[in-house]
C-alpha cells in the first residue's frame, strides 16, 4: 500500500500509509464522542487530586478539539516510540531505513535484523521503555497543569495512550516488541532459527486467542491485529529457517554462469523468437561495452510494438549483488526489489545470474541433504 513521506527526524525518513488518511479522522471521530469522553475523564480524574467538569468537554467545539488532538497526538506517540527503537539501533550500528505509520502503528525498517540477542533486546525494549517515559512525563505534567478541564483532559490522554502503546506493545507476540523481547531471551541458550520458531509458536498461538477474543468480544480491531500478527509471525520465521539453510553459502554457488544476454538495440520481435528458440523467460540486457543496462521480462514483451528495441521496453537498475555476497542476500534483494531475479555483477561485468527458480532449487536441495558441514561454527553470543 502507498505510503507518503512526511519528512525525516535525525536523518530518518518517515512515511505515512495511505490508510491513516481514513484511520485519523474515524479514530478522531470516535473519541469526541460523547460517551468515550465520558469514558476517559473518569480514568484521568483517577490521576489528578481534584475532578473536573466533564459536561464541559461535551458542549460547543471541544469534542472536535479532543478528538483532533487527541488523533494527532496518539501518532505522535506512535512515532517517538519508533524513535525510542531506531535510537537504540543506532547505538549498536544497526541502520534505520526508514520509520512507517500506519494503523495498527508504527514500524520502524531495519537494514537487517541483529542476531545478537543482547541488540534485539534493548532495541525491542526501547520503544515500550520510550512509551513508559512519555506517560510518566505527561503524569507529571498533569500534576502542574492548570485545572482547566480541557488541558487536564487532554495532558490526561496523552498519558494513558502511552501508557496503552507500552503495554500493547509488550504482548510477547511477534512482531510486537514483546514477542522480539522473547526471542531474544529464547536465543541466548539456543540457536537463533530455533529461538525464532518457538517465538513464532506462541505468537500464533496469542494471535488465534485474540481473534476468538475479538469475535465473541465484538472487537473487530482485535481480529485485525490477530490477522497481522499471524501472518508476520508466519513469514518471519520462514525468512529465519531461510537464512539459517543458507548461512556459509555465498552467490557465486547458486548463481548459473551461463548467461543469455541481449543487446539494447535488439527489437521486441527478434527477442520474442530467441525466446521461444532458447525456452528462457528474462534476459540481461548488456550492451557493445559490456555495461549492464537492464534486465527484460517476458511481461515486457507481452506489451510492446514489434519493432520497439529493448532499451525502450526493459527495466532499468536491475537486482545486482557481488558474487562473495552472503546466498541469503539474494533472498532480500528480491525482495527489495520486488524482482524475481538477481544479476551477479563483479568488476563492472555480468558473471552470473540468479533467478527465483534457481533460489528454490537450491533451498530444496539444502533441505533434501540436510545441514551442510560447511556452515561456519555459530559465533559466541547467540548459540
Ligand atoms: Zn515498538
Amino acid at each position: 500500500m502507498k505510503n507518503f513521506r512526511l519528512g525525516a527526524i535525525t536523518g530518518i525518513p518517515v512515511y505515512a500509509n495511505i490508510t491513516l488518511v481514513v484511520f485519523i479522522p474515524v479514530l478522531g471521530w470516535l473519541l469526541s464522542r460523547s460517551q468515550q469522553i465520558e469514558l476517559y475523564a473518569q480514568l484521568i480524574e483517577g490521576l489528578v487530586p481534584y475532578t473536573f467538569d466533564v459536561g464541559v468537554l461535551q458542549s460547543g467545539n471541544t469534542p472536535l478539539i479532543i478528538g483532533t488532538v487527541g488523533a494527532v497526538a496518539l501518532m505522535a506517540s506512535v512515532l517517538v516510540h519508533e524513535l525510542g527503537h531506531s535510537w537504540t539501533a543506532r547505538h549498536y550500528d544497526v541502520e534505520i531505513a526508514s520509520i512507517t505509520l500506519w494503523i495498527f502503528g508504527g514500524m520502524a525498517h531495519m537494514t537487517e535484523l541483529p542476531e545478537e540477542w543482547n541488540k534485539e533486546f534493548w532495541i525491542a525494549l526501547a520503544g515500550p521503555v520510550t512509551s513508559v517515559v512519555l506517560a510518566v512525563g505527561a503524569f507529571g505534567v498533569l500534576q502542574v497543569v492548570p485545572e482547566s478541564p480541557l488541558v487536564v483532559f487532554l495532558v490526561g490522554w496523552f498519558a494513558v495512550v502511552n501508557l496503552s502503546l507500552a503495554i500493547f506493545n509488550m504482548v510477547p507476540a511477534f512482531p510486537m516488541d514483546g514477542g522480539r523481547i522473547l526471542r531474544a531471551l529464547l536465543a541466548r541458550s539456543r540457536p537463533y532459527a530455533a529461538a525464532t520458531q518457538t517465538a513464532a509458536r506462541v505468537a500464533k498461538f496469542l494471535a488465534v486467542a485474540m481473534a476468538v477474543l475479538g469475535i465473541f468480544a465484538g472487537g473487530p480491531m482485535l481480529v485485525l491485529i490477530a490477522l497481522f500478527v499471524y501472518v508476520a509471525a508466519t513469514s518471519e520465521s520462514r525468512a529465519t529457517v531461510l537464512r539459517e539453510l543458507l548461512r556459509g553459502f555465498t552467490v557465486r554457488e547458486l548463481m548459473q554462469t551461463d548467461v543469455h544476454s541481449v543487446r539494447p538495440e535488439t527489437t521486441v520481435r527478434e527477442l520474442r523468437e530467441r525466446v521461444l528458440s532458447e525456452r528462457h523467460t528474462w534476459f540481461p540486457v548488456v550492451d557493445d561495452g559490456g555495461d549492464i543496462r537492464g534486465t527484460v521480462t517476458l511481461d515486457d514483451l507481452q506489451r510492446a510494438e514489434s519493432e520497439t528495441r529493448l532499451e525502450d521496453v526493459m527495466k532499468t537498475e536491475p537486482a545486482t549483488l557481488s558474487p562473495d555476497a552472503d546466498a541469503f542476500e539474494v533472498v532480500v534483494a528480491m525482495g527489495e526489489h520486488n524482482t524475481d531475479h538477481v544479476l551477479v555483477v563483479e568488476n563492472d561485468s555480468l558473471v552470473g545470474v540468479i533467478s527465483a527458480a534457481d533460489l528454490l532449487e537450491a533451498i530444496e536441495i539444502l533441505e533434501g541433504v540436510g545441514v551442510s558441514d560447511r556452515r561456519p561454527p555459530v559465533p559466541d553470543g547467540y548459540a
